[in-house]
């Protein structure tokens, strides 16, 4: 099965659904990082449940997810544009081997940031973190700050994550009321192992083969990092000479790994100096 996002609705009721399956985009961010199991899982769910949202709203840009906590995983950051390009990271000190989301994370926020780039004006919401897992946390973050009952079914195994959200599309009155109960009470009779082993059709045969269901095409979804050797320059420009002179001094040279994809950009003595002539800096500027 490719990585591929898929959205279906119900030819009948206001109720619309997409379905995410992550194979090559989940293990290209595993193999970037030894994440802890518990962060690796965090992390799965929250790329497939990033897939799913984005793929709900109309925007251009890139949908950034994140968690903080005052507990042992720190920080769990996942990115997607709206062409389904992913990219995530966590920060985490001595994580336990189990635990639900409450226990690894402590007290925290939920953050959604949507950002349309070029300086266009963005997005943000913060919600405090509640529920014992992702999917619960995004359920009570989308019911506070967006207003629409969504629910989601997320899971992530050794090598896919996958998810399947639901939303109620406003305009529903009664009768649409037992098709949304119906969706919500079939989906959440999946399990782990069935979510994992089957692409959208099966899964939406298995679940609703007696309603009027329309399926779109499938998109592809894949891991792509946004780091380069031109912006890490900017950076150490505005983390300033001194600072990097001093780095120089100590280690012989300057390295930089992104902390998404672990790729690693080095300046030696005499390309570090060549940052803060005049007219390297000019460049960046402009
Ligand atoms: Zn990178």
């Amino acid at each position: 099965m490719s990585d591929t996002i898929q959205r279906f609705l119900f030819e009948h009721a206001p109720v619309r659904g997409e379905i995410v399956h992550l194979e090559k985009t989940w293990r290209e961010v595993l193999d970037r990082h030894a994440y802890p199991p518990p962060v690796r899982a965090l992390l799965g769910d929250m790329m497939a449940a990033a897939a799913l949202l984005i793929a709900t709203l109309k925007f251009g840009g890139t949908l950034i997810m994140q968690i903080q906590g005052t507990g042992p995983v720190k920080l769990l950051v996942v990115e997607c544009t709206s062409d389904h390009h992913m990219r995530a990271t966590a920060k985490w000190s001595e994580v336990p081997p189990t635990g639900d989301l409450a226990a690894l994370v402590g007290d925290g926020k939920f953050a959604i940031t949507l950002d349309a780039g070029k300086g266009a004006p963005g997005y943000q919401g913060v919600v405090a973190l509640e529920g014992a897992n992702v999917a619960a946390a995004l359920e009570q973050y989308m019911q506070r700050s967006e207003q629409i009952e969504t629910r989601l079914w997320l899971t992530t195994g050794e090598d896919c994550a996958a998810g399947l959200l639901l939303q109620k599309l406003p305009a529903a009155d009664s009768a649409d009321d037992d098709t949304w109960r119906r969706a919500t009470l079939l989906a959440a009779s999946l399990t782990p192992q069935e979510l994992v082993a089957h692409g959208a059709p099966e899964l939406l045969h298995r679940l609703y083969s007696a309603e009027d269901i329309r399926l779109f095409k499938p998109r592809p979804v894949e891991f792509h990092c946004t780091c380069s050797r031109a912006r890490v320059v900017s950076m150490l420009q505005m983390l300033g000479r001194a600072e990097t002179e001093s780095i120089i001094a100590e280690r012989g040279e300057v390295e930089v790994c992104c902390e998404f994809c672990n790729q690693p950009y080095r300046f030696d003595r005499a390309e570090s100096a060549a940052l803060f002539t005049p007219a390297a800096i000019q460049s960046t500027r402009h």
